[in-house]
């Protein structure tokens, strides 16, 4: 078998990775193995169901939701058996990958036992006491074996090169689409998904190193009148403003998440309740006292607050029952006018 053919037969040809991969970002969804061998198969074009129903949707520019991509998937690419765990569509692509080197080598380990076959048959042709010509046609033919052996080592390690780079670049691009996966597109903070994780572990830290963790809560005030009153594009410049506040505003290993709509949370390891106070109170100021101006109408939209809830962990606390606490925290803070820290 020659090496090249089997490499045309068998090659995951890169440009519908990365096509498949810019779908999925323009559209935004999840990156998940559904999704992804959902837009796989679609940049393939071997599935006409899927590219009829999917193409006017993705000529007009419309976004396709997660929802509605996890319905066309269990429709058009994995009808029988839509529920199914299965290996995801990059997993897929790895492991074709995996193949397609594995092939390589073997066809490389192939030629190279049909080498040492020629080597030993051209041995055995040798009389005891070969005439010159028959020496002179010995090394003719292994002149040529050996020239054909070098062709395939190159070819094997051109073919190896190409695949390396390939397993390369879909790490990479997993790689990104995890870490969005784990961001707030408006905000560009860490999301919901990504606090569950971090809280989790900073409570298990905070358990071992025996150090006090607080967790705030934070909440802006009548966001919805501010939305009403300038409008919902309005409204998400001021959930940026006051995520990059936030970001701005503590240190290091203090991490704020966009924990949904206006709420944000804050894990602060190692502080306690008075320290997380006293930074809180200075972020709650630095808010209230922000003159943010309509641009283009140079109108202030006037003062906008948040309130603050903060709870320290008690010993072997659950992650939920200490956002609980935190979060009644945050109603206090309220019900006591906004504006104001409760702890
Ligand atoms: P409170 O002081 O009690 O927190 O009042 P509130 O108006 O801030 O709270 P409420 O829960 O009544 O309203 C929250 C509003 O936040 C409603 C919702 O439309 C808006 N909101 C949530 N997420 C976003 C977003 O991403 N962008 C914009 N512009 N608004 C959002
Ligand atoms: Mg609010
Ligand atoms: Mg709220």
């Amino acid at each position: 078998m020659n090496t090249s053919t089997a490499r045309k037969e068998q090659r995951v040809p890169a440009n519908i990775c990365d096509e498949a991969f810019r779908l999925a970002n323009i559209h935004q969804v999840s990156p998940t193995p559904k999704a992804y061998e959902t837009w796989y198969t679609y940049v393939a074009g071997k599935n006409v169901e899927l590219n009829d129903f999917l193409n006017p949707i993705v000529n007009s520019g419309e976004v396709i939701s997660d929802y509605d991509l996890k319905n066309i998937h269990d429709k058009y690419v994995s009808p029988s058996n839509p529920d199914s765990i299965h290996q995801g569509a990059a997993n897929y692509n790895f492991s074709r990958e995996m193949d397609d080197i594995l092939n390589v080598i073997q066809t490389y380990l192939t030629s190279s036992e049909y080498f040492s076959g020629t080597l030993d048959k051209n041995f055995d042709a040798l009389s005891d006491d070969p005439s010159p010509k028959q020496v002179l046609q010995t090394i003719k033919n292994l002149i040529v074996e050996n020239s054909v052996m070098r062709d395939n080592s190159a070819n094997l390690m051109k073919n190896l090169n190409t695949s390396k780079r390939q397993l390369l670049e879909m790490q990479s691009s997993l790689k990104k689409s995890k870490q969005n996966e784990m961001k707030d597109a408006l905000t560009n903070m860490y999301n919901r998904r990504y606090f569950d994780m971090l809280l989790a572990d900073s409570i298990s830290d905070a358990a071992e190193s025996d150090t006090p963790m607080c967790l705030v809560m934070v909440d802006i005030d009548n966001f919805k009148k501010l939305n009403d009153r300038y409008g919902h594009l309005i409204g998400d410049e001021v959930l940026k403003f006051v995520a990059t506040l936030l970001m701005k505003n503590v240190k290091g290993q203090d991490i704020p998440v966009r924990y949904g709509g206006e709420e944000f949370a804050i894990i602060l390891p190692d502080t306690k309740i008075a320290n997380a106070m006293t930074l809180m109170e200075r972020i709650r100021i630095l808010l209230e006292s922000a003159k943010l101006v309509l641009t283009k109408r140079q109108q202030s939209i006037g003062k906008v607050t948040a309130s603050f809830g903060i709870a320290q962990i008690h010993s072997s606390e659950e992650p939920d029952e200490l956002i609980q606490r935190a979060d009644a925290k945050l109603y206090q803070a309220k019900d006591a006018g906004r504006n104001c820290i409760a702890c």
